[in-house]
């Protein structure tokens, strides 16, 4: 679901933001990435972001119930915001 995702890693040295597909993430425990701001290496523990994940899915969740309600009661037609 979230294989085309990125996620901003903030450097601990220069506080870059580097931008990094999840997909990544994903194949192992942790990931290495060089800083695209001050080059310098920075180990990213994938659990950390598996947290992180869970709870965008939690809220893509709450968001998709949401919709869900929000779509079933009572349309009226010329009322439909898109
Ligand atoms: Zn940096």
């Amino acid at each position: 679901m979230f294989e085309d995702e990125t996620v901003d890693i903030a450097c601990p040295k220069c506080g870059h933001m580097n931008t990094i597909l999840v997909r990544e993430l994903e194949q192992s425990t942790e990931a290495h990435i060089v800083c695209e701001g001050c080059k310098a290496h920075v180990k990213v523990e994938a659990a950390e972001f598996q947290n992180r994940l869970h709870k965008i899915e939690d809220e893509v969740e709450a968001m998709e119930t949401e919709a869900r309600q929000a779509g079933r009661p009572k349309p009226r037609k010329g009322d439909f915001q898109i």
